[in-house]
């Protein structure tokens, strides 16, 4: 069947998007008017993941970062729910909808417990900037890219309070190189937060209330408030018991060929963090993801030849992390660097206009 509307007599094809994250929000907008478009998702709302730690020390920079999947999904179904099984041609959701396809995507990226209503995501930004506000020494355990952000938005925020990093690994942001890393220790050193690299902090083994933390040495660390930013699991443990079991690797991912597709099948792709794509996890990779499936979906929808499909290639890292609202470091193929230049980049809007146009939006500001 040509890709028509239904208005000029064509039937469109039921595309289900599982994971309205990075890479299901914009495969799941560019597509809504070529195809007949489910989007499920446990949350009414899309949230821009690198906004998050900002949001923690201004609550109202979420007021854009997190959007309602019905503001930019305007020709779209919405299910607000868990994906909890897949056969050859529905997905379960956990309310006990069958949902039909034609075709699949899965964008489950990384499972996470975030409300299931933005105002109640607002709150709890809200919540956690009190908590920041309110202590004289806060305790982040992580030093990937999530832990030096946040760090970072602190010492940058709220010079006077006592800012402690806890990482387990020899340097900080190990997905990316050395040099980047010992600028980045630096740097927070200079904001006189403590890092401290080689150990851990057993968070099964501290008593609630008593502010008091041991690490893997035996150092003890009294802090008022806690952030722990370690990393979490790929949202692939659902899909163990589907007809893609056979499908996900060792490490939790789907295996895709070069198409996007998930290997042996012809009408199901996967896109973003949960591919075994052999690059960093990146939204910006997510996002090319998302827009050459959405490509290959228009060529198969429109009855065009397997071999006009874009094939999707690896890209080497290219990652900046913010340090506060000024600064940042970035690690770009050919070279490091730390300070204005890359945070001019990155740190004052963490791209969260240029992500809302993406989706079809004013970057600016909302009304709700
Ligand atoms: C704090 C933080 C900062 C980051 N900073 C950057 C950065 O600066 N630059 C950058 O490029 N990348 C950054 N990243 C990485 C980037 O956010 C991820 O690569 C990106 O989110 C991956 O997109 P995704 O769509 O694959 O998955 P996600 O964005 O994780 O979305 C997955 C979606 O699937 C949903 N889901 C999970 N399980 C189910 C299910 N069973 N049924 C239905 N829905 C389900 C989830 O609720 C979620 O909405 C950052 C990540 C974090 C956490």
């Amino acid at each position: 069947m040509e890709e028509k509307p239904p208005e000029l007599g064509g039937v469109w094809k039921r595309v289900v998007v599982v994971g309205g994250g990075v890479a299901g929000s914009l495969i799941a907008k560019s597509l809504q008017f070529h195809a007949d478009v489910t989007l499920i998702d446990p949350k009414e709302y899309f949230e821009i993941p690198w906004a998050s730690l900002r949001s923690m020390v201004e609550p109202t920079f979420a007021e854009r970062s997190i959007i309602y999947h019905k503001d930019y999904l305007t020709n779209g179904r919405l299910v607000v729910s868990k994906a909890i099984n897949i056969s050859n041609s529905q997905v379960l959701t956990a309310e006990g909808r069958h949902i039909i396809f034609d075709y699949l995507v899965i964008a489950t990226g990384h499972n996470d417990s975030f409300p299931k209503t933005r105002s109640e995501r607002l709150k709890e930004y809200q919540a956690e900037h009190e908590q920041i506000k309110s202590a004289d020494s806060i305790l982040i355990v992580g030093g990937g890219p999530t832990g030096v952000e946040l760090a970072a938005e602190i010492a940058f925020d709220f010079r006077n309070k006592k800012v402690i990093l806890v990482h387990e690994g020899s340097r900080l942001l190990e997905l990316i190189g050395p040099k980047a890393a010992d600028k980045t220790l630096e740097w927070l050193k200079s904001k006189n937060v403590e890092v401290k690299l080689r150990q851990s902090v057993d968070l099964n083994n501290c008593s609630e209330g008593s502010n008091t933390y041991v690490t893997s040495s035996g150092e003890i660390i009294k802090a008022d408030c806690l952030f722990v930013c370690t990393g979490k699991p790929t949202g692939s443990a659902w899909l163990r018991d589907t007809v893609l079991k056979n499908s996900v690797d060792s490490f939790g991912k789907l295996k895709v060929d070069e198409n996007l597709r998930v290997k042996g099948y012809k009408n199901i792709f996967a896109i973003g963090d949960i591919t075994d794509v052999k690059e960093i996890k990146q939204g910006y990779l997510a996002q090319k993801h998302a827009l050459i499936a959405a490509k290959n979906l228009k060529v198969l929808m429109s009855g065009g030849k397997e071999n006009k499909m874009a094939s999707y290639k690896p890209h080497s890292p290219k990652v900046i992390v913010s340090l506060g609202r000024q600064d940042a470091v970035a690690q770009f193929p050919l070279t490091t660097l730390i300070g204005l230049v890359p945070g001019l980049i990155k740190s004052k809007d963490l791209f969260v206009g240029k992500t809302r146009k993406q989706l079809g939006l004013d970057p600016r500001i909302v009304d709700h």
